[in-house]
């Protein structure tokens, strides 16, 4: 039988890319903390409705790459369940079913999870991937959009990701945006000769779709088509130039990305996507979001604005390693109990219990080797003290040896946790090595 893999298009994360994944989620956890942003989950899967309505029926997301799910055995609930591609539709969901619209608003919500698309699988495009979230419901902007831009920026600063541009561009609403639409249409329809198949298809299903383009042909026609930002009604306009004045006064820099239409339906007004200095392709994006005025709406609530943003963690983790930022490494054990009677592991166990149970990491060394071999095996975990459990044992003390100075001392066993407590917190202030 052959040996099974990880399907295609995801991979398991081992511990040093994991160890990544926490740090970054430990940076999100404490932004979100000090901006007002709660934690939310939902579930993996949604009745597909939730997407094809709140993600929008023509676009690639839906179209290509939703994973449908099936229970099998004739599906007896009749539902139709597919895994979340993105976070947004099942939160907005959420916030409708829970009555969040009661609540004072905005409500500001985050989640950190695994998303599903049903895509090729290639270099940064995963089937199984990871996003952290925020969105805020119930504020119309802008303060609120410069402000969570501003938390994004600050979130790939403290990931130690340099040098991230924001792109930045306002769609318009209903009012403006139909007009808009109309005469790109046009503008399409009189080139439809040059138009690859699956575009010729959109244009009269989601012409917008069309500046999304990833197809080499259409480069050039989208570069002249007809630009939304000349169309934006005045309510438009001039939210577009109040975030932009909040943005300039809060000494964000971003560049404006007329073309930027993101691939999801529901997006109004502020839009806008994050990329690794230099970088161009879709396949680079970092992150992403916008405006949704009208998504609360579309899936059944009270007439409610909405921004927010999903940003690719597994993009974040590539792009620090193509930059050469390494993460401290995690699950290193400060203290090894070992001893000199190697059949003796109750009394190792029991020492490295009581340090454990004091909020010390610690290890004992249960393998019955020699206390050379147990030592040796101490120093090359990177552990920083080993406590020796030997005769001195009898006078109720231990030896607690620097593995790094090569020193040690005799410590009774009553001292034995606040001796160490003061050792790594000298050895954490000291030299910082870990
Ligand atoms: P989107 O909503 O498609 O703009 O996705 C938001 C972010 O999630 C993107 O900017 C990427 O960083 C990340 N992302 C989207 N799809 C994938 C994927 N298949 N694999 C890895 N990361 C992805």
């Amino acid at each position: 039988m052959s040996r099974p893999q990880a399907p295609r298009g995801t991979r398991d994360l081992l511990p040093t890319e994991r160890t990544s994944f926490l740090r970054l989620e430990a940076i999100a956890r404490g932004l979100t903390d000090r901006y007002g942003y709660q934690p939310i989950e939902t579930p993996l899967f949604e009745q597909a409705e939730v997407f094809e309505r709140g993600v929008g029926a023509v676009t690639d997301v839906v179209e290509k790459e939703l994973f449908r799910v099936s229970a099998g055995r004739g599906d007896t609930e009749r539902e139709r369940w597919a895994l979340r591609p993105e976070p947004t539709a099942g939160m907005v969901r959420a916030y409708i079913q829970h009555g969040m619209q009661t609540l004072p608003q905005p409500v500001k919500l985050t989640l950190i999870g695994p998303m599903f698309r049903y895509d090729r699988p290639q270099a940064g495009r995963y089937r199984q991937f990871w996003q952290f979230d925020v969105e805020a419901f119930g504020d119309t902007g802008p303060a609120i959009d410069a402000e969570i831009l501003d938390l994004a920026l600050r979130f790939y600063a403290e990931a130690g990701l340099p040098g991230v541009e924001l792109r930045l561009n306002s769609i318009g609403d209903r009012v403006c945006r139909p007009g808009y639409i109309s005469e790109l249409s046009d503008y399409f329809a009189a080139h439809a000769d040059a138009l690859p198949e699956l575009e010729r298809a959109r244009l009269t299903t989601s012409p917008l779709r069309l500046l999304d383009s990833k197809d080499a042909a259409m480069q050039p026609l989208i570069a002249a088509a007809p630009s939304i930002t000349d169309h934006l009604c005045t309510e438009c306009a001039q939210h577009f130039a109040a975030l932009r004045a909040h943005l300039d006064a809060m000494g964000v820099t971003y560049r404006l990305d007329p073309r930027l239409v993101r691939g999801l339906d529901y997006y109004t007004r502020t839009t806008f996507e994050f990329f690794p200095q230099g970088r161009e392709g879709q396949q680079d994006a970092l992150g992403g979001g916008g405006r949704y005025d009208g998504l609360i709406e579309l899936l059944g609530g009270r007439p409610t604005p909405g921004i927010g943003f999903g940003l690719g963690l597994d993009r974040v983790v590539l792009a620090l390693a193509a930059a050469g930022v390494t993460p401290p490494e995690l699950g290193i054990v400060a203290t090894v109990v070992v001893g000199a009677d190697p059949a003796d592991t109750v009394t190792r166990l029991r020492i490295a219990t009581q340090l454990r149970a004091a909020g010390l990491s610690a290890r004992a060394e249960l393998g019955q080797r020699k206390l050379g071999k147990q030592l040796e095996s101490a120093s090359r975990d990177g552990a920083h003290l080993a406590v020796i459990c030997g005769d001195e044992m009898a006078a109720g003390q231990v030896l607690v040896r620097d593995l790094q100075a090569g020193t040690q001392r005799p410590v009774a066993l009553g001292e034995l946790v606040r001796e160490i407590q003061r050792s790594q917190a000298q050895h954490r202030h000291g030299d910082g090595s870990r």
